[in-house]
């Protein structure tokens, strides 16, 4: 006999680390924007697997495409070749308008690799003398979980009792130039950067900062790393967040949709100066570039030539701001959004993001909570008009009973 939510639940505590505290739904089944539990209950999915999800669950395209290559290769290691890599790299590298690509895993391993990459410039390239090389980054970021990039993290709970820490760091504010000039010299290898802070809330900096930090990094001959992870592949309503101020990194990382839900893919993009400093040898990973991963990729690559989801991210941006704005003093105290991407900060009086998080599931729609009583909005790409106004209308019920 199949086993309840609650049995799975109960199940799970003895057995599993508890690094996550999942809100007690148990989802069984998922297609487009809908998921279904273990009871059959259905949910709108407004998280989309933290934008990992950004073509729905299992895009008909994407599931052919995975099916398709299951049926024939799925791994070879990078000791040999496969036929599925060249047209994925050559895809990505045409989508983004950079030159070459690294395939990778996860979002922290194209992190870690971004870093790598760029120190190896510094010292080949920029003549930065050995092991001198820094790395500036933001404040409040999220880059993954891994002991070298929680070094440079702000949040506490993140980092206490990991350390000792990777040096080589150094923070500044988001979205401040001048602190960002102040701290870059000639040590400095990169900034690595989030274009719109995610896991912070969907922090939006001020128009013409990232174009500022173009010309900074430009001017002082250090690296532009820019942390697509989230906000990339049509989220925001283009490719790249940094297209919004017509800004090209030097390097570009790129992870949870790159998979589209299926597998995990990332991978460090930039141009050939930069990624031409690995040589044999000296970076990989086992199953970075694997076939499977790399027809899923180019499925998703080929989703994203047409500019249909960045055109809807877009239209569908218009309908979730002006839902959201319908509430600010209704139980909403403020928002940002570009895109189908929010950070809607509730007021405290009506409860934690995590209380609503839980209010919502109730009702049928799934979300998640960032920070105290910040949720986060980021449906698949796919969801419909009329889909999305009835999650703003469960919200607004939600947060008219206080
Ligand atoms: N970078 C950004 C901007 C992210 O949002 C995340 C995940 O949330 C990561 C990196 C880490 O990705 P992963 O969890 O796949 O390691």
């Amino acid at each position: 006999r199949a086993r309840s939510s609650a049995d799975l639940i109960r199940a799970e505590e003895p057995v599993l680390a508890h690094n996550y505290h999942p809100l007690p739904v148990v989802v069984a089944r998922a297609e487009g924007t809908w998921v279904e539990d273990v009871e059959g209950r259905r949910y709108l999915d407004m998280l989309a697997g933290y934008s990992a999800l950004n073509f729905g669950h299992r895009h008909p395209v994407l599931i052919e495409a995975a099916h398709r290559q299951l049926d024939r290769l799925t791994l070879t290691s990078r000791a040999f070749h496969n036929d599925q890599l060249a047209e994925f790299a050559e895809r990505l590298v045409a989508l983004t308008g950079l030159d070459m690509m690294l395939p990778m895993n996860t979002g922290a391993e194209a992190v870690e690799s971004g870093i790598k990459v760029a120190r190896k410039w510094a010292y080949d390239v920029k003549g930065v003398p050995a092991d001198r090389a820094t790395i500036v980054v933001a404040a409040e970021n999220f880059h993954g979980r891994t002991t070298t990039i929680v070094s440079f993290s702000t949040d506490e709970t993140a980092r206490a009792g990991f350390g000792p820490f990777t040096p080589g760091f150094r923070i500044v504010p988001y979205n401040d130039l001048a602190a960002l000039e102040a701290a870059v010299d000639e040590s400095t290898a990169a900034v690595l950067l989030e274009p719109i802070q995610g896991e912070a809330g969907v922090i939006i900096p001020d128009d013409g900062y990232l174009a500022g930090v173009r010309e900074l990094t430009r001017r002082t001959g250090c690296l532009l790393i820019a942390d697509e992870i989230q906000s990339g592949l049509g989220r925001t309503g283009r490719t790249l967040a940094v297209e919004h101020e017509g800004v090209v990194p030097d390097v570009l990382l790129l992870g949870k949709a790159l998979g589209g839900g299926i597998v995990p893919v990332s991978a460090v993009v930039a141009r050939r100066e930069v990624l031409s400093v690995l040589h044999p040898g000296e970076h990989g990973s086992t199953f970075g570039g694997n076939p499977l991963a790399a027809a899923v990729g180019s499925a998703v690559v080929g989703l994203l030539e047409s500019g249909e989801y960045q055109r809807r991210a877009t239209e569908l941006g218009v309908v979730l701001r002006g839902g959201l704005k319908s509430l600010v003093g209704r139980g909403v105290v403020d928002f940002r959004a570009r895109g189908l991407w929010a950070g809607v900060d509730i007021d405290p009086a009506i409860g934690t993001g995590r209380e609503i998080s839980e209010r919502l599931m109730r009702e049928g729609v799934l979300v998640k909570d960032t920070h105290g009583s910040t949720i986060r909005l980021a449906p698949p790409l796919t969801i419909t008009g009329a889909e999305l106004e009835s999650a703003l209308e469960t919200l607004e019920k939600v947060l008219a009973r206080g």
